[in-house]
Parts: structure tokens; sequence; C-alpha cells
């Protein structure tokens, strides 16, 4: 549809619930408790703005008029909602999201990872979207939450590491209220010899340098290192306090998480790519690490990230989500114990323009994020950012 007929359209599709009889959809079905729903449609949603810039939302919509809303999905994530899960969804009960989850996670030989895991993820967090918009409240209150900031730590990927830019960049970062800032050490590893592990252990003194003592710096190395490299880049970094050191390896590799695990005081971080709870267990179990990262758009949803934190808290460990996106990252943390989720990745170069396409884009102040206090996620598309709005589908014939 065209710019003109795209505001009739978006109001038609539902895809900005505060337009029109979106917004009393909301507070009438509050009014009414629901006892009955149907889902009764699934539309990836592509949305294109200025400069053919687009993004994916995910649409479930239901008999009671109410609409979940949830993105930007990856590609990958609609190729799979479009082509696996729409047909298991319609007809669907939203609030019986346990059982659903299940048979979808059992429904598949190839269920245990990567874009099955993805598409599932984005289904599960529409429907939280959705039983938001249905009862009235933003999904981090509807998971018994009661903090509405979190802290967030800024994530400083793309940033220069030229060592006056990457100073002055600490100490700007640091006045801006962020408590924390983790900086970014993949560019070397194994090939570049003591001299990679030298130039690695230099940002951490550079960064430390300029952040002074009161400032938690962590490092990622991408899963670029091997477990000499990284035993030797930790011996020399250890005495700048690094807060964590994350995926120094591939997280097929276990046995270098538990070795390097046991040879470091610096904790280590990983689990953006964990897919389920079951890949966590694997890792806690085995005292590999300290800080838990999976992603909700990636490990299986908000509902799986949950399980993830209790898991987590059983063992004494931090679960701080891969800051991939915010949404859901941001609701899931706000409702659980600060002991358990102290802080949500924010990656400021990545974010600056991921949600062009929302009213609302969350944004930390002094280093924290507010939650929102509309329903679901309390995702508005901006129409004055949008020139096209249309479903998109992967079927065949
Ligand atoms: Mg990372």
């Amino acid at each position: 549809m065209k710019r003109r007929n795209f505001l009739t359209g978006l109001a038609a599709l539902g895809a900005i619930p505060h337009l029109g009889g979106g917004a009393e959809d909301v507070r009438e079905t509050r009014a009414g408790a629901p006892t009955s729903v149907k889902i009764t449609n699934v539309e990836v949603l592509q949305v294109t703005g200025r400069k053919n810039r687009k993004a994916l939302y995910l649409k479930v919509q239901t008999d009671e008029g109410a609409a979940g809303l949830y993105g930007p999905i990856d590609n990958e994530a609609a190729l799979f909602v479009d082509r696996f899960f729409k047909r298991s969804l319609i007809g669907q009960d939203p609030l019986a999201y346990g059982a659903y989850w299940d048979k979808m996670f059992r429904a598949s030989r190839h269920s245990r990872g990567s874009h099955y895991l993805i598409g599932l993820s984005a289904v599960d967090n529409a429907l939280w979207d959705l039983r938001g918009r249905l009862l009235g409240l933003p999904v981090y209150r509807l998971l018994g939450g009661s903090r509405n900031k979190v802290r967030a730590y800024a994530s400083c990927l793309g940033f220069s590491q030229e060592p006056s830019a990457l100073q002055a960049k600490v100490r700007e970062l640091k006045q801006q209220g962020y408590r924390h800032q983790k900086w970014f050490v993949r560019d070397r590893g194994p090939a570049y010899g003591p001299e990679g592990v030298q130039k690695d252990v230099q940002v951490v003194r550079l960064a430390r340098e300029a952040a002074g003592d009161d400032v938690d710096l962590m490092f990622d190395a991408f899963w670029k290192w091997d477990l000499q490299y990284a035993l030797a880049w930790a011996r020399r970094a250890e005495q700048y306090n690094p807060r964590w050191i994350e995926e120094p390896f591939q997280t097929a590799d276990l046995d270098a998480f538990i070795e390097f695990s046991r040879e470091t005081s610096i904790p280590v971080a990983t689990g953006e790519h964990f897919y389920g709870r079951w890949d966590v267990h694997k890792f806690l179990k085995a005292d590999a690490i300290m800080v838990v990262q999976a992603d909700p758009e990636w490990c299986g949803g908000v509902s799986e990230l949950v399980k993830i934190c209790t898991l987590a808290s059983v063992h004494g460990v931090n679960v701080i989500p891969h800051g991939h996106s915010l949404h859901a990252a941001m609701h899931v943390v706000a409702s659980q114990p600060v002991e358990v989720c102290p802080l949500v990745e924010y990656l400021i170069q990545k974010m600056s323009g991921y949600y062009d396409f929302e009213k609302h884009r969350p944004r930390p102040v002094e280093g924290m994020l507010e939650l929102p206090d509309r329903p679901g996620f309390g995702i508005e598309l901006d129409e004055s950012r949008i020139e096209d709005i249309r479903p998109v589908s992967w079927q065949q014939g």
C-alpha cells in the first residue's frame, strides 16, 4: 500500500494499537477479563521507511480484537514463523502459552537450536505482548516484577580503539551515568601471538586508567580466542579487575570454558548462543561461567529466559541478557530480583537507529532504562516514519 493509504492500512492491520479501536480494545478486555480468546491471524509485517530502510514485526490477532505486536524480528525468525509456527497458532488460546511452547519444542527434530528457536522466540514474545494488551499490564508486571527502572551497561561495539579516542569515550560514557562499560577485544587472537595478547591487555589498561576504579569494565572476545591465548591475557588483565570476560571461546567448546574458569579469577560470561535452558544447565552444572547472557529473542523467548533466570539463581549466577534487542530483555530483567538480573546490555551504536519505526525508543538516562507503563511491551509504531507497511509471506504456492 502506498503512503497516502498507509494510515488506514495500519489501523486496519491493528499494527498501531494506540490508534482508533486498538486502545479501546485494551480497555474493554481489561475490564472484562477474557475467559475465552482465540488467535485468528498471524502476520509478519514489513515496515519500510525513508531511504528504503526496512524492519519486520510480528502481529498476532485475536477474536477479542486485541493484537500482539513484537519486533523488529530477524529475517530468519520471520521465515520460521510464517512457514512453520503460523499454522499451529491459528485457533490457539494465547493465554495457554506454557503448553504451546512445550508442544512446539517437541514438534521438530531440529528444535534444540538455531533458527527454529529464534522463530519460536518471536512467537513467544508476541504472545507476551498480546497477553499484556488483553490484561492491560506491561509484561514485566505480568511476570511479577516491581522495578520500573533497570540499570543499563554501555556496550561499546564499533567505537574506536585508538588510545586517546578510547579513553575519551570511556570518560564521556562515565559522565553520562554509565557505571558499567563493555569493550571489545575481538580484532586479534591466537594468530597474533604475544603481540596480540599485549594489545588486548592494553585495551583493558587504557579503559581502566580512564574509568577509574568506580566503573565496572567488561570485555568481549567474540569467541575469537583459544585457551592458551585466553590464559595469557587473563594473567595480565586480572590486575585491572574486569567484571567479566565474555565469549572467549565458541559456545560449543564447553571444556575450554571449564578449564579457563578454573584458572582465572576473572568471571567468565557467555550465552548469547544458548538455545533453551538445557544449554545453560550444561554450563552451570560444570561451573563453567558466572554470567549467563541468554538472549530472549534467540533462546526461546521471554518464557524461556524466565526459566533460565530461575536456574541461574539456584547456581548463584547472574543473568544479563545479550543486547541484540531491548524490549523482551528489559522486561525480563525488571521482573527478576536485582541479585539475579542486575543489568541490561545497551549496544549504543546499534540501538541508535534500531527502533526508528517506534514512538517510544528505549534510551538510558543516567545509565537507567525506564520500563513503559503501557500494556505489553508498549510498542507503538510511529506513522510519521513509515512509508509503507504490508504483510510478507514465504509460503509457497
Ligand atoms: Mg557478546
